[in-house]
């Protein structure tokens, strides 16, 4: 059975204002469901509403309106069933400097209610690499291994979602992708993932399918190769005979010359055709010895979408 492992409705966060700053419109109604196995990504520039939403869903957050079911049960009709369904690692290292690892393990299971019998504290130490630090002080730990602890508390109650803010944020390539080796493990155990990340490259790769956040709002969800489709902006590419500087070319199409000698024409799929640019460069005088077009990545397609008007 395939059945939303998350879903939105209507999701409304206004922050009360103070003294310093006015009231805050951080969610302006999410509409979202996110099926049940997926890698899904959330991406959007800073303060767009991801961490808020992450928070709200985690339940650190108060919610303004709206609705939120996880693993079929409402946030406000079944709190407690919510909440055991998803783990959070949260964008703060939020760690008591106290503990151990294995405590804190521990503590965290106690708060979900885990009975002893069924806690694996070894083995998601294991997973999260710290088993030769299980009884360290945190406060002894480099931050990297903080971040993984971090992960290790979010999965203590076997939860069926798992939910990850910015968790490469600032780390080195190595502690990434051990990141990145344990959510796809996870994911493949069945265990559906959401997660914000600010690499975009990360998202393309690692991301079924991505909805983007501008501003509190959703303005893109779709699969992964659908948004990289869409994007209307094309750059093609063409390798001139003879050397050649930039010419004087229709109105919609941009053009450059890259480094190389090759010249780089921009121009929009759904205004000008890529006939009429081979044209455009033919008239120009030009002997076209190969042509290419470059693949829009998600880059091009976030700028699109999250560029203000
Ligand atoms: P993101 O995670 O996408 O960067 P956030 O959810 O952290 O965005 O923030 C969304 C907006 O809400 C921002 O304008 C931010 O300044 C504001 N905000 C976040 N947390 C608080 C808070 N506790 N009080 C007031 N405003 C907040
Ligand atoms: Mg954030």
């Amino acid at each position: 059975m395939t059945q939303d492992a998350i879903k939105i409705e209507a999701l409304k966060k206004t922050y009360a204002g103070s003294k310093a700053a006015a009231p805050k419109d951080a969610l302006r109604g999410i509409d979202l469901t996110i099926p049940s196995g997926s890698i899904f990504g959330l991406l959007g520039p800073n303060g767009a509403g991801k961490s808020t939403l992450i928070n709200i869903l985690a339940g650190l957050v108060l919610k303004t309106s709206g609705k939120v079911s996880i693993w079929g049960f409402d946030q406000d009709v079944n709190p407690r069933q919510s909440r055991a369904a998803i783990g959070v690692m949260p964008q703060e290292l939020n760690l008591d400097p106290f503990f151990s690892p294995r405590e804190a393990l521990d503590v965290q299971a106690g708060l979900y209610g885990v009975p002893k019998g069924d806690r694996r504290s070894d083995e998601i130490l294991e997973l999260v690499g710290l088993s030769d630090k299980a009884n360290a002080y945190a406060r002894t730990l480099s931050g990297g291994m903080r971040r993984r602890l971090l992960l290790g508390k979010a999965l203590v109650h076997h939860p069926h979602i798992l939910v990850l803010d910015e968790p490469t944020a600032g780390v080195d390539i190595e502690l990434r992708q051990m990141l990145w080796a344990n959510v796809r493990k996870l994911n493949e155990q069945g265990m559906t993932i959401v997660l914000t990340t600010h690499y975009l490259e990360e998202a393309e790769e690692m991301c079924d399918e991505i909805a983007i956040i501008n501003h509190g709002e959703v303005v893109a969800r779709d699969s992964t190769a659908h948004l990289l489709g869409s994007i209307d902006r094309k750059t093609m590419i063409i390798e001139p005979d003879a050397p050649t500087g930039v010419f004087a070319a229709p109105r919609g199409i941009d053009v450059s010359v890259d480094p190389k000698g090759a010249l780089r024409l921009s121009y929009r799929a759904s205004e000008t055709s890529a006939d009429a640019v081979l044209e455009a460069v033919r008239g120009a005088g030009i002997t076209i010895r190969d042509v290419r077009t470059e693949q829009a990545d998600l880059e091009e397609v976030f700028l699109e979408l999250t560029r203000s008007r």
